[in-house]
């Protein structure tokens, strides 16, 4: 023990000097390799029979390493490697909490990982963190007070955007119940993915409960999903995706083997005219800016009661110019890059044809290098010009007249998405009177609609935007398990 290399926390100062060093030559994870974490790993040999893919700094475009993407071969070992984790709840708690443990004294690393490869600001790489802590604490305690039997191999798919936290919360939830979990992290995202797998194994989770399979969805995903030994899949990611893993599942899997997903969002916020401007324009700026807004829960059309609208919006893009975009790793940045050039050059397009056709009413500057697209602000008639989920910083909005907030409404629940809604509001009854009338399943009264807590905001929605059970709330688990009713057949 050496007292003067820890801090107040006891966590080891190591970590904070990964940190350092990244900031001095801004390219250290230049030759970080990333392949699959199999159970029956003895083989050299199989670097030649995988396809690599080289691992990219969104903020910069710099290469920061490669991976070995999983090959069919891999996922059948995987599949006959698979065994279910057969030790006593108390023990499988026991390991996460232990794995959480490990994840919170070796967050240098994570935020240096999260900053480099998923483009995370440092806030929403704290925010990341803690995420991914609190599910493993979580579901630990759950599956200690509800033990069920598990179904047997579950097939994790997580998204870039939450690379940590929503990967880590799909297989801590099927850990905690037993299951076996083969983990397909994003095709952008794997090295923070393998930093947390080697950590779970390090607390104790065995190699056969748990695989990381870094690879292409339509390879490696499709060939996870529509295989009968795969007894269920957790999916977090688009709506198309997760239609895709439907019919791979109904092809392969056994009837009645459920799909958890959580997909897209088209999510509105409403203001009237009795709101408090201060408190709305920074929840604005959160909801729909915070992680370049690429949260499938952010705020993409604004409706502002008409007569407030013209000094609202001056407010709102008055703060939207103290924004300051650039590298994540800068302390000062509040929003950083696009995860790929492509989608980044997708989003530009659609701020494009907007101010083509006059309706830009907004748009900051964003930096010449690496994939940033400039927070903006366009006008709409309505939720239904938007036609799709545009994954960036872009705010529509649209205003409306005190007597149609019905027909607003109406045009809210008819995108046949549901996944987070916001009200600002100082009238009680109208707050209740809209969160009974809108189909989300996160509705927020006054506060920003972005960050849901594990334990105290399960977070997950309805229609378009997934199946349920929510996330980091009461009922997730028993999905995981034989106890749960079987998903209705298609
Ligand atoms: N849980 C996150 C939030 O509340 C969003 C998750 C996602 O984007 O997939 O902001």
């Amino acid at each position: 023990f050496q007292p003067e290399r820890r801090n107040s926390r006891g966590w080891d100062l190591q970590d904070v000097t990964t940190l350092a060093q990244i900031d001095a030559d801004r390219a250290p994870l230049g030759k970080l390799t990333v392949a699959p974490i199999l159970a029956d790993d003895q083989t050299g040999d199989r670097a030649e029979t995988r396809t690599s893919h080289d691992n990219l700094n969104p903020a910069t475009g710099a290469k920061i390493g490669t991976t070995q993407m999983a090959s069919t071969r891999d996922a059948e070992r995987a599949l006959a490697a698979a065994r279910p984790w057969d030790a006593p709840v108390a023990t499988r708690a026991e390991v996460l909490n232990r794995a959480a443990d490990l994840y919170e004294a070796h967050y240098g690393e994570a935020f240096a990982l999260l900053a480099t490869e998923a483009g995370k600001t440092l806030a929403d790489a704290v925010a990341e963190l803690r995420e991914a802590v609190d599910f493993l604490r979580y579901y630990a305690a759950r599956a200690a007070q509800e033990d069920a039997p598990a179904r047997g191999i579950f097939t994790c798919i997580s998204p870039w955007n939450f690379p940590l936290a929503i990967f880590t919360g799909q297989i801590a939830a099927a850990l905690a119940t037993g299951n076996a979990v083969l983990a397909k992290p994003a095709e952008t995202t794997p090295a923070i993915a393998a930093w947390a797998v080697r950590h779970l194994l390090a607390a104790g989770v065995p190699a056969t409960a748990l695989q990381l399979l870094p690879g292409e969805g339509r390879v490696i995903g499709t060939a996870l999903t529509s295989d009968p030994r795969v007894a269920g899949v957790a999916f977090t990611g688009s709506t198309a995706t997760a239609r895709r893993i439907q019919a791979a599942m109904a092809k392969g899997c056994a009837p009645g083997t459920p799909l958890i997903a959580e997909t897209g969002g088209l999510n509105a916020m409403i203001v009237d005219s009795t709101a408090l401007p201060e408190q709305a324009i920074r929840d604005i700026v959160a909801s729909a800016f915070q992680s370049a807004g690429q949260r499938c829960s952010a705020l993409r059309c604004l409706y502002v009661q008409e007569d407030i609208a013209k000094p609202f919006l001056r407010l709102l893009t008055g703060a939207m110019d103290e924004l300051a975009l650039g590298n994540p790793w800068d302390i000062a940045t509040d929003v950083g890059p696009i995860i790929t050039a492509q989608a980044a050059n997708e989003i530009t397009a659609h701020v494009e044809a907007a101010a083509a056709e006059g309706r830009l009413i907004h748009r900051l500057t964003a930096p010449q290098d690496g994939s940033f697209v400039a927070p903006a602000l366009i006008r709409v008639a309505g939720i239904g010009d938007l036609g799709r989920e545009v994954f960036g910083p872009v705010l529509h909005v649209a205003t409306y007249r005190a007597a149609d907030l019905d027909r607003v409404i109406a045009d809210v629940n008819a995108t046949g998405y549901g996944l987070t809604f916001g009200l600002h509001s100082r009238i009680d009854d109208r707050v209740q009177q809209v969160a009974e009338a809108v189909h989300a399943g996160n509705i927020y009264a006054n506060r920003n609609q972005i960050g849901a807590i594990v334990g105290s905001q399960p977070f997950g929605g309805e229609g378009l935007s997934g199946t349920g059970p929510k996330a980091g709330g009461p009922t997730y688990l028993a999905r995981f398990t034989r106890r749960a009713a079987p998903e209705p057949q298609a």
